[in-house]
């Protein structure tokens, strides 16, 4: 079974679509990885719907990727009295770290380490952005606030700080509860949400060790000053534009996204564009065409993957939200126009053996007009390099490693398979040949090119180019 496309969909699973049959529909109609959305569901929740992936994965035989996503530090108020309450502009409001339920004049935030990044002036944007509140006088415990946009405020809605970089780390408790379930369960991917700073992804980097891949989920305007650092510590990345969405003016989010995925194809790191793709399918069987529009523009960028939350989650309409992305994609790839931007924007090659290889692979495999470009890579670090040229030929990747296999299903144009470790130089054309014509990637007689690292099994040691023969 291969997919007609190179972008991939990632499809959050939540009450709606948590059955084996569900799970099975959303991957035919294209989903490639499944996101457990921590800031939802009981841990109960998330084992039967990982257990389920798990099972379709092998009736299908084909990798599919687990994403764990984190809530993290998101911020939120406590409880009123009456559930909620009507702020109204120009009165005051008070956030405080009292026990005591809310009422009109105040509501508690537990969250101490808060009030230490507050100053008179900071805007508190609340429930997504709906409300606005300027402080006007704060102290350890509390933030008095003069009301700038009012509305209603019902218990528990999110809380945002814009300005501020807070003094909390991207794992809270919960997380790391969470995080310990994933690792147990063997996710292949962590989202870690709310990163601030390139510390955020180090610490997560240390618990993790590697046992999954990190994404640093990009949604505060902080983290967009050390972009680069953050990129290069992470294994992905995520335009969170939800959350991002609040934090900054709508007419900037367009161009950070930009900012993000370029910086991410520049780096060979998979990164995926999230929220509100499709938001009004959450409701409609069809998009607005201004949604099929914003897909699209993704997939011109050379996102790798475009991801879906809600409209998967608890929307009416799932298996025809993913059916959708998957046509809008297809689309796009055959475009012309799509080839030229992928070529107009391809990063040279680093000086190492393995871009050496790949940039080569891939002018190669074009010339000859390859049927597919095979590589062999134990970490997906070559195959990943290969994705970064984004060659107008499949890509094909084996590994010995079926972790290795499943993480790279959120990598641009990647079909891997997984496969026994190879012995000789021999054993690797049989093997390249035969998966190639068995996946759909080849018929008699079609050119192939194979990567490689000569001695076998040495991880990061690419340095073989081959032309092959499908017989
Ligand atoms: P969330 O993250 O859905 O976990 O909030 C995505 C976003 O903020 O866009
Ligand atoms: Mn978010």
């Amino acid at each position: 079974m291969r997919r007609n496309r190179s972008a991939k969909i990632l499809a959050t699973l939540g009450p709606g679509t948590s059955t084996e049959e569900m799970i099975t529909a959303l991957f035919e109609a294209g989903a490639d990885v499944f996101r457990l959305n921590f800031s939802h569901g009981s841990h109960d929740d998330h084992k039967r719907r990982f257990e389920a992936i798990r099972r379709v994965e092998k009736k299908f035989k084909r990798p599919i990727g687990i994403l764990l996503d984190l809530q993290g530090p998101k911020l939120r108020v406590g409880e009123f009295k009456d559930g909620k309450i009507k702020l109204e502009l120009g009165k005051k409001f008070t956030l405080d770290l009292s026990q005591e339920l809310g009422s009109q004049d105040r509501v508690p935030l537990p969250h101490p380490e808060i009030f230490k990044s507050l100053e008179e002036g900071t805007e508190l944007l609340l429930d997504d952005g709906k409300i606005r509140l300027k402080v006007i006088r704060c102290g350890e415990d509390f933030a008095e606030t003069e009301v700038m946009t009012g509305g209603d405020l019902s218990n528990h809605k999110g809380v945002n700080v814009p300005s501020a970089l807070l003094e909390l780390s991207s794992l809270t408790e919960k997380d790391i509860e969470d995080l310990r379930l994933g690792l147990v369960l063997g996710v292949d991917w962590v989202a870690l949400s709310f990163v601030q700073r390139p510390g955020d992804v180090a610490e997560a980097r240390k618990i993790i060790a590697g046992r999954a891949g990190v994404m640093a989920k990009l949604e505060k305007p902080a983290a967009m000053d050390h972009l680069d650092e953050i990129v290069n510590l992470s294994d992905a990345i995520m335009v969170a534009r939800g959350d991002l969405g609040v934090e900054v003016p709508p007419e900037e989010v367009p161009s950070l996204q930009k900012r993000i995925v370029f910086a991410c194809r520049s780096a060979g790191k998979p990164v995926v564009v999230a929220t509100q793709m499709l938001e009004s399918m959450i409701h409609a069987p069809t998009p607005t065409r201004a949604e099929a529009s914003d897909v699209a523009t993704a997939i011109y960028d050379g996102a790798d993957a475009v991801m879906l939350s809600a409209e998967t989650a608890v929307g009416d309409f799932p298996i025809e939200a993913v059916t959708m992305m998957d046509r809008i994609i297809q689309k796009v790839e055959r475009d012309p126009h799509y080839r030229k931007m992928m070529n107009a924007y391809r990063y040279d090659p680093e000086s190492t053996a393995s871009d050496a290889i790949t940039a080569a692979a891939r002018q190669v495999a074009q010339t000859i007009s390859a049927s597919v470009i095979v590589t062999f890579s134990s970490t997906g670090s070559t195959t990943l390099r290969c994705a970064r040229e984004r060659p107008s030929v499949p890509l094909l990747s084996l590994t010995p490693r079926a972790d290795t296999a499943r993480r790279m299903t959120m990598a641009w144009g990647v079909h891997s398979v997984h496969t026994e470790d190879l012995k000789t130089f021999r054993d690797m054309v049989v093997k390249a040949t035969r998966v190639a014509k068995t996946e759909g990637f080849g018929d008699v007689g079609d050119p192939l090119v194979i990567t490689a690292g000569v001695p076998f099994g040495t991880p990061g040691a690419t340095n073989i180019l081959r032309i092959a023969w499908v017989d």
